[in-house]
């Protein structure tokens, strides 16, 4: 049996830069917390508890030590009420969902309304939708879009998108919005907020899933980035499974496996995939 990795995969460049600036701030400063987990891993929550950094549920369990803001990022009132606290920041807020902030203020600034397409509870979701300033709602689905838009929707609408969706989605999403609200738009402007990491790790997922008998795609349950791959992986028609570590791994899943794929979301840190691959090869039946 052949375990064959995605071309693109694991840490992105945005989960990387964040875990070293909390890893950096926390040397320095002895210890600092994390509003929320750094990213949806539970290894990399654990490996950065060891260098130091606490994560904290809510703003009411600040103390006296700086405080991370994760690489999702938060809206303008989670900051201002860090100031007002006097906090220290290190704010480690990935530069691509800080993009997709500033086009949601600046869409709002100009009398845009604002449809996010993506997870109204993810916590990337929630701080773009801060920074829109009212004039804004969220759908998860396309499907949502059969509904009347809201009475208070400007006729001028722009489009984003949570950074993690798929392009696919995204797209259908506008030709939907489109086709069912012509009437009432009078302006449509999209802004492209899809992450090039993401998309080149679900094309690399694409492409491996028609090579292979079987996907295994790692990374956190919460991991939105995660669960993407796996959906992308199981439209092409091959049997996934979405695993967070190797010891999952199940081994009657490799009975009459010729190639197995393995693919892992932006969160998920090398050591990880490599236990995952080392693990397939442990289980693969003797032929
Ligand atoms: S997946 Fe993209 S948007 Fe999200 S943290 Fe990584 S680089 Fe940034």
């Amino acid at each position: 049996m052949q375990v064959i990795k995605a071309k693109e995969l694991g840490f992105c460049m945005g989960v990387r830069r964040a875990v070293e600036m909390m890893e950096g701030a926390a040397d320095k400063m002895g210890s600092i917390t994390s509003l929320g987990s750094t990213v949806h891993n539970p290894q990399v929550v654990d490996q950065l508890r060891s260098r130091g950094v606490e994560v904290i549920a809510t703003l009411e369990a600040i103390d006296t030590r700086p405080v991370a803001i994760t690489a999702h990022g938060v809206g303008p009132q989670v900051l201002r009420e860090l100031e007002s606290r006097g906090a220290a920041i290190v704010d480690t807020t990935c530069p691509i969902v800080t993009r997709a902030q500033q086009w949601a203020k600046k869409l709002t600034d100009e009398g845009f309304g604002v449809i996010i397409f993506g997870d109204p509870e993810h916590k990337e979701v929630r701080g773009i939708l801060g920074w829109a300033q009212g004039k804004v709602i969220t759908m998860k689905t396309a499907a949502e879009l059969d509904a009347p838009l809201p009475d208070w929707m400007p006729s001028r609408v722009g489009v984003l998108s949570q950074t993690t969706e798929t392009e696919g989605h995204f797209a259908l999403f506008v030709q939907r919005l489109l086709t069912v609200h012509m009437d009432h738009i009078s302006e449509l402007r999209v802004i492209n907020t899809l992450c090039n990491a993401t998309t080149s790790q679900q094309a690399a997922t694409e492409e491996l899933a028609h090579e292979v008998d079987l996907m295994v795609v790692v990374g956190g349950r919460e991991s939105a980035n995660t669960r993407h791959l796996a959906d992308v992986s199981r439209e092409q028609g091959v049997e996934t499974y979405h695993v967070e570590s190797a010891t999952e791994i199940d081994a009657s899943w490799l009975t009459g496996r010729a190639k197995v794929g393995v693919a892992a979301g932006a969160s998920t840190p090398d050591t990880v995939i490599d236990d995952v691959v080392a693990r397939l090869y442990a289980l693969a039946p003797s032929t």
